[in-house]
């Protein structure tokens, strides 16, 4: 797999110590956290449904009420150094929630 780093210096790498290209997150995952939401709100109106199969459905259900976790932190994942790989503090700010 490449690394796809931005083209020009976008941050300073404190281990590098010297301004770095960037390997950016994928900037779409709270997008993807929203579908998440929507899918589980969809996820309510067919709980009759879904509670009905306790076989099928319920586990697949905890399954998907699981991978919140995974997907809260690629949302909160930084970009790093394309060098060292060592997350950048100053490069591209990553995706904040809006009351931070
Ligand atoms: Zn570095």
């Amino acid at each position: 797999m490449t690394l796809r780093a931005t083209p020009d210096i976008s941050g300073h790498c404190t281990r590098c110590n010297h301004g770095v290209r960037t390997v950016q997150p994928w900037p779409h995952w709270r997008r993807v956290r929203y579908g998440y939401f929507a899918v589980l709100v969809g996820a309510l109106f067919c709980a009759p449904v879904i509670l009905a199969d306790g076989f099928v459905l319920i586990p697949m259900l905890m399954v998907f009420i699981a991978s919140i976790g995974p997907l809260n932190s690629l949302v909160r994942k930084m970009p790093t150094c394309a060098d060292c790989g060592a997350p950048i503090e100053g490069g591209l700010p990553p995706l904040q929630p809006k009351s931070a």
